[in-house]
């Protein structure tokens, strides 16, 4: 592109298409009638308007930074992986950071690991995840040698964690498995916390839950509220994002669950006859997501409990990017089929545009993947649960 950007119009096609690879092929305007009158459309008024491209940079990019070219320790390693070809192998150089298999490199002697571990469990983004979700979470950005033993270390430490530890005891009832979803948001459950420290006229969350990708929404509602009062609401916050689901499961009798049924189809406008089919069945997820979400509200307001509703959509962002052992990644990845990003992003300029058809391929792998594990987890779960479990006949 050497054309100089002239017009308001330009300016803007020029940030979209920085987002791309892309080839520019010029077709004389006689050649090219009908494109001819799209062109054409009247410019903007606005003369001279440009558009500003702002980011953020992390402040502990600009530390690092200043570590490997000032500190005696950081130009020791610097040089080191330049000229050592053993440390060549596994580490590359880019912008004056220092990058392992793409991670970047956290020398201990930069003291930088303890703000790290506290952004990544401690704060509302971190949301005081156990050993394997932090360590997830971080390791998705960063290496230091020793990192599981810190992160180990940090979180059994962690006061916080401590204070709001939940007990579980084994429920009753075999587990009676669902079967498994096959496609994004076409069976979700539905699930509800109620008795919450009234705000707002608010003191219940509506937990709702993509069974596939386990992506999950989290919608304060007032403190009361009927099947069909809901129905709006889902229209709202799931039906404008994902569409109308196929099946749902919830912890609800199956009066409240058909009267929901009826006032969605009513609100979406179809005068279609159904009849909602009831089986009692359980994945035993929902009763386990509802604790994490309990205990992570209570790390973050445990001492002005009304305080849970400022807090519930950085819940639903923690929860949706941490690691889920039963899918083996994030339901953020899952859903969406590239890794979540960071609060703040820590290389810049780096990232690797991908073609679509990449991204495509990545996404279909995303699912495989994603169904394959969530197999052996429910395998997993019926063994487990099953031998905890009693099998309870009331009679
Ligand atoms: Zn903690």
């Amino acid at each position: 592109m050497t054309q100089t950007i002239q017009t308001p119009e330009q300016q803007k096609w020029l940030t979209k298409l920085l987002g791309y690879t892309y080839e520019i092929h010029y077709n004389p305007g006689k050649e090219n009638v009908v494109a001819d009158a799209l062109s054409r459309v009247e410019e903007s008024p606005i003369e001279g308007e440009c558009v500003l491209l702002t980011f953020p940079v992390s402040s502990l990019i600009t530390q690092l930074q200043s570590f490997f070219s000032t500190n005696n320790a950081g130009t020791k390693l610097m040089q080191k992986a330049l000229h050592d070809p053993k440390m060549q192998q596994k580490f590359q150089i880019k912008r004056g950071l220092l990058y392992f298999k793409n991670r970047l490199f956290i020398p201990k002697e930069a003291d930088l690991t303890n703000s790290l571990l506290q952004e990544f469990h401690s704060s509302p983004a971190g949301g005081h995840s156990g050993i394997q979700a932090t360590l997830a979470r971080l390791s998705a950005t960063f290496y230091w040698p020793g990192m599981h033993k810190d992160v180990k270390k940090f979180v059994n430490a962690c006061s916080v964690c401590q204070h709001n530890k939940y007990s579980t005891h084994p429920p009753y009832g075999l587990l009676q498995p669902l079967p498994l979803p096959q496609q994004v948001w076409e069976d979700i459950s539905m699930d509800f916390i109620t008795h919450l420290p009234p705000t707002h006229n608010r003191s219940c969350i509506w937990v709702i839950v993509d069974r596939l990708t386990k992506f999950a929404h989290f919608i304060a509602l007032p403190t009361s509220f009927t099947a069909a009062s809901l129905a709006p609401i889902f229209i709202t916050e799931i039906y404008r994002l994902h569409g109308a689901p196929k099946t749902i499961v919830s912890d609800r009798d199956r009066v409240f669950v058909s009267q929901f049924w009826r006032a969605l189809f009513h609100h979406l406008g179809t005068s279609l006859a159904f009849s909602s089919s009831y089986h009692p069945q359980s994945d035993g997820q929902t009763e386990v997501l509802n604790r994490c979400l309990e205990t992570y509200l209570r790390c973050f307001v445990s001492d002005e409990p009304q305080l849970w509703l400022r807090f519930l959509a950085l819940a639903e962002f923690w929860y949706n990017t941490s690691f889920h052992s039963a899918i083996g990644m994030s339901p953020f990845e899952a859903l969406y089929g590239r890794k979540p990003p960071n609060l703040v992003h820590y290389s810049p300029g780096t990232s690797k545009i991908n073609s679509l058809d990449e991204l495509l391929t990545q996404k279909t792998q995303v699912l495989n993947v994603l169904k394959e594990n969530l197999t052996k987890a429910r395998n997993r779960m019926i063994i487990q649960a099953n031998r905890h479990r009693q099998d309870h006949n009331f009679e």
